[in-house]
């Protein structure tokens, strides 16, 4: 059975994520037959090496046997039961690994069967939080611009992926949003670290205003990832945690993209000190194997919920598939390599690998930035250097980098003129070199013609490609 026949087959009956389907009729959609480590096989044998971890899923390789053993044993002895009024082995072990790792402070765990349901449960429970502390008239959210939580309606409120936000507008809650720290766009000569405390004014000045209003503030911390992996310096997330004390304003950590060593740290919020009130976590918690999110919070948070039934305080929020135990068992096998493996410390010369295989990219005519924070490196092609201008998005450069991947065995898939690397963390450091050569290949021939299209249509200024 060819490529072609499973192609086929798939066009007439499914509607796939984030693809315009017309698309298709020109590119191949490429079935995969099997996976390992950091490669996919297609139908005919053909291998691509996962660059982006198959949506920043995958931390420990596709068929990773570990994990794979774990979840075997686990179908064996119970597949899934309903979590309310019900427990077992594997969802207790897994909130008590998680507590043990993350941040002091956080000391319960909430499940949810994805990123964006995880999103919307930090969202409630901190607006429940308010009213049953007798402050219904905090129920705004403040988010950055540029920040990206998810596709349910409220996660997508937070968020702000210009083509979303206008589409979907008239379904929108009502959020107050903040200039982002992004360092990309930082004045020149200007340090990471100076522009993230200069950025912080305008959130300093937004809770000044409004803290009497706002439930909490979200932010992607240290890398806006579907944003373009936008970065910004660790000190943004300590001034915010003081600035969230000071007003009586909650901070939520969407940590589903950067959670689990990404940031070169197990979790962000390690490299700025602090915990947040809501972490939530997913992709990368079950080795990329099954769907499941964690919220975790403070003991403070909990007990505002904890009364008589009929005081009506409780958090009446479930998803079906919350705490599954085959999920479970996915996480606690992950878990197991980040400590038998020392992979955080193991990283560091991957990462280290993967800035001095780009380096020469700072040269490139239609690069205006080589940035990386940990296992996350992005490569900025603009159409003027000196200037940092866009290509329209319209062109699609980016989409020219990824076919040019494919040719040469790689799944790179830029964020409409970003081209990143977020590798599972067993690729090798002559992997991490045959990928910066497809990339500069790619990059050499996306950014060949010059700007064709008449940019007229201004309506997305800032549009990219979710991903
Ligand atoms: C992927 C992602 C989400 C949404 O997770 P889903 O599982 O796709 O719903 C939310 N926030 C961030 C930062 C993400 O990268």
């Amino acid at each position: 059975m060819s490529n072609q026949h499973w192609m086929q087959r798939d066009l007439d009956v499914l509607w796939h994520p984030c693809t315009q389907m017309k698309d298709h009729e020109r590119l191949p959609l490429i079935p995969i037959r099997r996976g390992e480590g950091v490669w996919l096989e297609d139908f005919e044998g053909k291998r691509y090496l996962d660059a982006v971890s198959s949506w920043w899923v995958n931390v420990f390789g596709h068929a990773n046997a570990r994990i794979g053993e774990r979840i075997k044993e686990q179908v064996d002895q119970l597949e899934h039961v309903m979590l309310a009024g019900f427990s077992h082995q594997p969802v207790v072990e897994l909130s008590e690994r998680l507590v043990q790792i993350t941040p002091p402070g956080l000391s319960r765990v909430f499940f949810a069967d994805n990123g964006s349901s995880g999103i919307e449960v930090a969202l409630k429970m901190s607006f429940h939080y308010w009213l049953n502390s007798g402050q219904p008239a905090k129920k705004r959210f403040v988010t950055l611009t540029n920040s990206y939580h998810g596709e349910t309606v409220a996660a997508m409120s937070v968020g702000d992926v210009a083509l979303f936000t206008d589409t979907y507008k008239a379904l929108l809650l009502d959020t107050l949003k903040v200039q982002s720290p992004d360092c990309y766009l930082r004045p020149e000569g200007v340090s990471w670290e100076e522009h993230s405390r200069t950025m912080f004014a305008a959130m300093e000045q937004t809770l000044a205003e409004h803290h009497h209003e706002v439930a909490a503030v979200i932010v992607e911390p240290l890398i806006q990832g579907a944003g373009g992996m936008r970065m910004y310096h660790p000190v943004y997330l300590k001034l915010l945690r003081e600035a969230c004390d000071r007003y009586g304003v909650h901070l939520i950590h969407d940590e589903i993209a950067v959670g689990f060593g990404r940031t070169g740290t197990m979790f962000a919020c390690e490299q700025a000190g602090i915990t947040p009130d809501f972490l939530v976590l997913s992709k990368a918690l079950t080795g990329g194997y099954l769907p499941m999110a964690a919220v975790l919070t403070t003991d403070e948070v909990y007990a505002a919920f904890y009364d008589e039934y009929a005081t009506l305080r409780a958090f009446l929020h479930s998803h079906t598939y919350t705490g599954n135990p085959l999920a479970c068992a996915a996480a606690l096998a992950t878990l197991d390599i980040f400590e038998q493996d020392g992979v955080i410390e193991a990283n560091k010369r991957l990462a280290a690998r993967m800035a001095s295989a780009t380096a020469h990219l700072v040269d490139h005519p239609h690069v205006a930035e080589v940035r990386q924070t940990g296992m996350a490196l992005a490569i900025e092609m603009v159409q003027d250097k000196a200037g940092k201008v866009a290509y329209p998005w319209q062109e699609r450069r980016g989409l020219k980098v990824y076919e040019h991947a494919l040719t040469r065995g790689a799944l790179l898939r830029p964020l409409g003129s970003v081209v990143y690397f977020l590798p599972p963390y067993v690729i090798s450091e002559e992997q991490i070199d045959f990928l910066a050569e497809v990339a500069s290949e790619g990059i050499d021939l996306a950014t060949r013609t010059s700007v064709s299209v008449a940019v007229g249509d201004n309506r997305y200024p800032g549009f990219r490609d979710p991903g």
